[in-house]
């Protein structure tokens, strides 16, 4: 209560500008021929926030005093001050960070032997519901806008800097649903994968949605190279609908006619995140067959994913035996399987939500 008073206070006080990391390249043009300035500052300016990574538009020696006076009149170079940062054992690192109005999100680094991946936030909490979720609990509170997606990484990266590290990869998965915030989404995929911004390869992008079924047909359009995951989670309609209440508005049935579109105009395959649940709710061999039955005619990988006891729920965790027969069960049938290890546990590093969980794929 006390929380939620001062919040409102700092959400009145603080006259928020926009994230100049909002702006993308050729929006950042515009705005400066509107301004009265050459539109080649904009790559300039994007010099500073993406390879310099400058925390004053003062430090933008280059510029004009006139511009850059400009700049912070306009827009916020922070929106994100860092509240926690946690570093695991295996080198995982949990940042907390707080927005200008008080919330705060997380982010997650997490180490493999590829490089280094970023799990984004794309929403402070979320609409969706999943019943396993502990993001669920306070339903959603506010979109987070591109800007504030694009720090989250430039923070990360900024922390690796001192080791000389890079970030590589890169899993929209944190909490919130990317396709409730699509056009912001879009926006910072733009500006991460843009070779002036912070260049990270398409192909090492991966976006999951729990199945927004008209986003789909819209993110197949796009033709990206991006990775695509769907939190599958269940065989069947009804299973989906008890773990996953958005399965209700979007079946499963017109969730797999969205993913066959998406697979046959792109060419990629897709991935299904799949947790595990025990006491039979998904996690039985009859279920692993009326899954192949259900993708088994798709180019798919299938990512198993242990779920731990969640303690606002009764769901509870498969024993490993379970867990390689259901994945036995799969590969029989000639379906492209990993069962993910959590990685971060000793720094609490989970987002609170299943599909966020910093897990590697265990491949053996
Ligand atoms: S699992 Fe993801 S989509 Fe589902 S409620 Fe949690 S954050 Fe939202």
């Amino acid at each position: 209560m006390v929380q939620a008073v001062e919040r409102k206070k700092k959400e009145q006080e603080i006259v928020r500008k926009p994230s100049i990391y909002s702006m993308e390249l050729d929006q950042l043009k515009s705005w400066l021929v509107e301004n009265g300035e050459k539109p080649f500052r904009a790559e300039q300016i994007y010099k500073w926030l993406y390879e310099q990574r400058v925390a004053e538009f003062d430090e933008m020696s280059n510029l004009s005093k006139a511009l850059r006076e400009k700049l912070t009149e306009s827009f916020s170079l922070t929106t994100l001050e860092t509240i926690i940062q946690q570093t695991s054992k295996d080198g995982t690192i949990k940042f907390l960070f707080q927005l200008q109005d008080g919330y705060s999100i997380e982010t997650v680094l997490m180490r493999h032997e590829y490089g280094n991946s970023i799990c984004v936030t794309t929403q402070v909490g979320c609409r969706i519901g999943c019943t396993f979720c502990a993001s669920t609990l306070g339903g959603l509170k506010r979109n987070l806008e591109a800007g504030e997606i694009v720090e989250q990484v430039v923070k990360v990266q900024k922390a690796l800097d001192e080791s000389g590290e890079r970030v590589s990869h890169l899993v929209i998965m944190g909490i919130g649903e990317p396709f409730d915030n699509y056009d912001a989404m879009m926006s910072f995929l733009r500006t991460i994968n843009h070779d002036k911004g912070l260049n990270i390869g398409a192909r090492h992008i991966t976006v999951s949605t729990s199945g927004i079924i008209p986003k789909i047909y819209k993110f197949a359009d796009e033709k990206l190279q991006i990775n695509f995951a769907v939190s599958l989670h269940a065989p069947n309609n009804e299973i989906r609908s008890k773990l996953m209440p958005i399965n209700k508005a979007y079946k499963l049935p017109d969730l797999m006619d969205a993913i066959r579109y998406y697979v046959d105009k792109t060419g990629r395959r897709v991935t299904f995140e799949y947790g595990l649940f025990g006491s039979g709710v998904n996690d039985q061999v009859e279920h692993a067959e009326e899954l192949a039955d259900l993708i088994g005619d798709l180019k798919c990988h299938v990512n198993l994913i242990p779920v731990n006891y969640v303690p606002e729920r009764d769901f509870v965790r498969t024993e490993k035996d379970q867990i390689f027969e259901f994945e036995r069960t799969l590969k029989k049938r000639g379906i492209n399987v990993t069962i993910r290890r959590e990685q971060g546990s000793d720094i609490d590093a989970a987002c609170g939500q299943l599909r966020a969980k910093e897990r590697k794929e265990e491949t053996r």
